[in-house]
């Protein structure tokens, strides 16, 4: 059934994916601190909110997709920066039983106190990250990893099934951030070994197409060599085949490797690989190559020479 749905970050993930819900025959009434954005998600649809209380007002379900975890805090409860604008924030705006869904990629802490606080106050809340980025968005193809209750699942799930191929119920709440930063910590940790050993391979005179062939057969094969090589021309769809761009960022690598390590030391993990992945893609973004694609790390690995 169409719902009513504010829809708070109207970014480069936000807009298209807010686009999709109306084009799915929901109401979406959206705000974002950015005017331009707003206007950007006007030109595709979208209706427009004049503040966050505006957009919550009226709505089943309210969707954030904000950049970190403060941002989302902010919005939902008032707090921090924003409170003197939004005048208390989304959940006190909202009507009892609202259901709130967070898309943003946060850390684990704040996802789960802020699912406690909206339960507190007679709220529902689901975080759910998404995975495909801005073309995955587009194309309302992402993947969504849900963390929250049963029952608030059963009734996002039709919603969240409008953005993206894959909904997937990772547990309760905090759960879902949790399955995105050790998804992609593997990521960052397999692409980082994909690239040693290419560079490897290199200097031991070993064409990087026959490593491709045996890789992808044995037992090295993962997603880093088979679907996104970082050596241009092994897999004619990666990033590297196009000059490292139009994938996933170095910097939101590094975001989700900072975010892992953050709910390592939290939760009494050890991750040493994961925190030399994080190390690693710092450096490299600290060398101007946030905008790069992940895969173009290898770059900075051939150049090393010990
Ligand atoms: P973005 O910076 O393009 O968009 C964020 C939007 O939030 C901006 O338009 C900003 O104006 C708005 N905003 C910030 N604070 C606000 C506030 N207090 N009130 C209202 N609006 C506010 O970021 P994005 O690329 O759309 O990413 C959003 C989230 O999705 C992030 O957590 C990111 O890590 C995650 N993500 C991004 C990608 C990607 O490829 N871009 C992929 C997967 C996940």
């Amino acid at each position: 059934a169409p719902h009513t749905i504010g829809f708070i970050g109207l970014g480069n993930m936000g807009a298209p994916m807010a686009a999709n819900l109306v084009k799915a025959g929901h109401t979406v009434r959206g705000f974002d601190m950015d005017p331009n954005a707003v206007a950007r998600a006007a030109e595709a649809g979208v209706g427009t909110a004049a503040s966050v209380a505006d957009a919550v007002s009226g709505a089943a379900i309210v969707i954030t997709m904000l950049p970190m975890g403060r941002h989302v805090r902010a919005v939902l409860t008032g707090e921090d920066e924003g409170s003197s604008s939004n005048g208390g924030g989304a959940f006190a705006a909202a009507a009892p039983g609202t259901l709130f869904i967070d898309c943003s990629t946060i850390d684990v802490e704040t996802a789960r106190a802020l699912a406690a606080t909206a339960d507190a106050a007679g709220l529902s809340m689901l975080d759910a990250p998404v995975s495909g980025g801005v073309p995955g968005a587009e194309a309302a193809t992402l993947a969504l990893m849900v963390g929250g209750p049963d029952d608030a699942f059963r009734r996002a799930e039709p919603v969240l099934a409008a953005m993206g191929r894959a909904v997937i119920h990772t547990g309760p709440a905090g759960n879902g951030q949790a399955a995105k930063i050790c998804n992609n910590m593997m990521a960052g940790i397999q692409m980082l070994g994909v690239a040693e050993a290419f560079t490897l391979a290199d200097r031991l005179g070993l064409d990087p197409a026959r490593l491709f062939e045996v890789a992808s057969q044995a037992s090295g094969q993962c997603w880093s060599v088979t679907a996104y090589c970082p050596v241009p021309g092994m897999v004619p769809t990666a990033p590297s085949s196009r000059g490292y761009t139009g994938g996933f960022a170095s910097a939101l690598m590094l975001k989700d490797l900072k975010l892992a390590q953050q709910a390592a030391a939290t939760s009494g993990a050890t991750t040493p690989l994961g925190g030399l992945a994080e190390a690693l893609y710092a450096l490299f973004c600290g060398q101007g190559h946030g905008a790069v694609d992940f895969s173009g790390i290898i770059r900075m690995i051939e150049r090393s020479r010990s």
